[in-house]
């Protein structure tokens, strides 16, 4: 199944001219934030175990808690006072099969695994990276969808490639994969820049290439794709990419869900579902 997502994901990037992507680097997340977070969280839910909530706990309560941060389209966002995205109709389906409904919290993205440790929530969905470090906090379902972090520039930007970010000063979004490719937190960033900036949101790091107060921002290739369509005469993404990267969800250290989960996912995958999701945010471009 794992396979057959992968080859999902690389048909709707091949779809979207996603450009080849260079050399991996599999960024160790920056969860450190998240560490600090944790260790200051305070309400861990009181029966329960490291592994969360039970299926038969979620069932008896009515509802599954998904977090997310709501600032990723085209995988969440807000459309008026709702959060929408693939992520979020992906969540539907999974809590419309276990028969519960979803209650969605729109966090940081850096306090995600934070509070999904802390009890606060059942799962994750945010277009989240599996990196060996977030393994260590988490457990991951199967990857759901190929990605990887783009380079933003100003149209008439002279950088051209991932070399050029040398000395630039680059934003990033806090916590996550671009953060730590930039950050160059355990050494093996191919490319040195000179000074990263965190954001909380994708779109103000954008807004501050636009105005040029950073020279790029590096950020994932379907967010920088919409980032783009918004303001085409002022930021393109750069063809080459930094890394490669699968989205799963991420649920407890040890949860029984996440098996359920995986059913669940391969069955949207096998019955087209899937499909039906992605082209909806995806090929109205
Ligand atoms: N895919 C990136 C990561 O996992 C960014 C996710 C996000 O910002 N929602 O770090």
């Amino acid at each position: 199944m794992k396979k057959r997502l992968v080859a999902l994901a690389l048909a709707a990037m091949t779809a979207f001219s996603m450009a080849a992507c260079g050399s991996s680097t599999s960024g160790s997340s920056s969860d450190t934030a998240s560490g600090e977070q944790a260790a200051s969280s305070d309400t861990a839910s009181s029966d329960s175990s490291a592994s969360g909530r039970t299926l038969d706990e979620i069932k008896k309560d009515g509802k599954i808690i998904m977090v997310t941060n709501a600032e990723f389209e085209p995988f969440e966002y807000k459309d008026g006072d709702d959060i929408v995205g693939i992520d979020v109709d992906i969540a539907n389906a999974i809590a419309d099969e276990l028969g519960v409904k979803l209650e969605i919290q729109d966090i940081a993205f850096a306090s995600c695994i934070p509070a999904l440790q802390a009890g606060k929530a059942d799962f994750i969905a945010a277009g989240m990276s599996i990196t060996e470090e977030r393994k260590k906090n988490v457990d991951f379902t199967d990857n759901y969808f190929n990605a990887s972090q783009a380079i933003i520039v100003p149209v008439d930007s002279d950088i051209a490639g991932r070399a050029d970010l040398a000395g630039k000063t680059v934003g990033v979004q806090t916590g996550t994969t671009g953060d730590s490719y930039c950050t160059n937190e355990d050494g093996s960033s191919d490319v040195q820049v000179g000074e990263v900036k965190r954001y909380e949101k994708a779109v103000d790091a954008a807004q501050d290439v636009i105005a040029g107060r950073i020279d790029a921002e590096v950020i994932d290739n379907f967010v920088a794709d919409k980032l783009v369509e918004k303001n085409p005469d002022k930021i393109k993404k750069l063809d080459e990419a930094l890394t490669e990267e699968q989205y799963a969800m991420a649920l407890p250290k040890g949860s029984e869900l996440t098996d359920k989960f995986n059913e669940i996912l391969k069955d949207l995958q096998d019955s087209g579902k899937l499909d039906e999701i992605e082209s909806k945010y995806l090929s109205a471009e």
